[in-house]
């Protein structure tokens, strides 16, 4: 992006040049200022795992939570994890913002019912940490949570850029009994050759897919395609983003097994999350849609 806007500030001669210049330079200064503060929230341990349900799609019972990080700064407000993420990745702050998330995360799992389990998000940084697993599992250990309840998401592009070592922590894990699954299935760098070379237990379609279901001859196609491919492969498969009752009866048609999203449940903070279990478990454990 940089070399771009370099670019045009060249051919677009010398008053373009300041004007860039001066926005790339804004750009740069709210970058290292949210990566200040987010070191701060970090060692002061203010970054906070929020839960979001996981379906069965069929019955409608919640079969887990995805943990997902929640960070809100005195001054800058709450930041969105599709902003802060890709900061923490870069600036080398992923590593303990992660341990952070996943200790408390743990820690409020481990008194849900036990048939729960509990998914976390690896970084593609973390996944040529061969510390990695090392982390994961002493958080595990210390707070008493049961490794086969643990679910870790990872992407494409996590695989990416070092495969062996990637493949080296997606295996100790695994040994462990940690589950693994391959996140927004579909889009990014897909490429069916990873489903060859890697194991995964769980495939999770990407929501854009699934918001044009409805409406879009290729993205049903392309649904069934993967369902189909999972079937084959042995894998579980979680529909993401679902918002209408709609969607949720076309996949079950296709025979999708599991789903997530706002129809069944926003994210919620630990609190909410246990409140909700409690309230659920007087009943069914299962969702309330319209
Ligand atoms: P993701 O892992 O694919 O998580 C799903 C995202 O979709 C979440 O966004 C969730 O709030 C959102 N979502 C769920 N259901 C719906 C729906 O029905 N409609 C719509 N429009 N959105 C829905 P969120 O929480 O903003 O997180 C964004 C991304 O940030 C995550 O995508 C994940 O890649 C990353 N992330 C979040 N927490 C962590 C973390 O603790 N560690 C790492 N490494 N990445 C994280
Ligand atoms: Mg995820
Ligand atoms: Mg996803
Ligand atoms: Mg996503």
């Amino acid at each position: 992006k940089a070399e771009t806007a370099l670019y045009h500030a060249k051919r677009s001669g010398r008053g373009r040049v300041v004007v860039y210049t001066h926005e790339m330079e804004e750009a740069a200064k709210r970058v290292t200022r949210i990566e200040q503060a987010l070191r701060r929230a970090v060692s002061a341990g203010e970054v906070e795992p929020h839960f979001q349900p996981i379906v069965d799609l069929k019955t409608r019972k919640v079969v887990g939570f995805e943990t997902l990080a929640r960070w809100t700064d005195r001054d800058l407000g709450a930041v969105p994890p599709m902003v802060f993420i890709p900061i923490a990745e870069e600036r080398g702050i992923i590593g303990p913002l992660s341990q952070l998330v996943l200790r408390k995360a743990t820690e409020a799992a481990k008194s849900w019912p036990s048939d729960l389990f509990l998914s976390f998000n690896l970084s593609p940084s973390q996944l040529v940490d061969q510390n990695t697993g090392l982390h994961i599992l002493a958080i595990l250990d210390r707070a008493g949570f049961d490794p086969r309840r643990l679910e870790v998401e990872i992407t494409e592009t996590g695989l990416m850029s070092d495969p062996a070592s990637a493949e080296k922590i997606v295996d100790d894990l695994r040994r462990c009994g940690i589950r693994v699954s391959l996140d927004d299935f579909g889009t990014g760098q897909s490429s069916l050759g990873r489903l060859r070379e890697f194991r995964f237990d769980k495939l999770k379609i990407d929501r854009a897919f699934v918001s044009s279901i409805l409406d879009d001859r290729p993205s049903e196609h392309i649904i069934r395609a993967i369902l189909a491919m999972c079937e084959g492969l042995g894998m579980d498969v979680v529909a993401e983003g679902i918002e209408q009752e709609a969607q949720a009866d076309r996949l079950v048609t296709f025979g999708c097994g599991g789903g997530q999203g706002f129809l069944f449940g926003r994210p919620a903070n630990a609190g909410a999350t246990l409140g909700y279990l409690r309230e659920a478990s007087r009943g069914a454990l299962r969702v309330a849609t319209a």
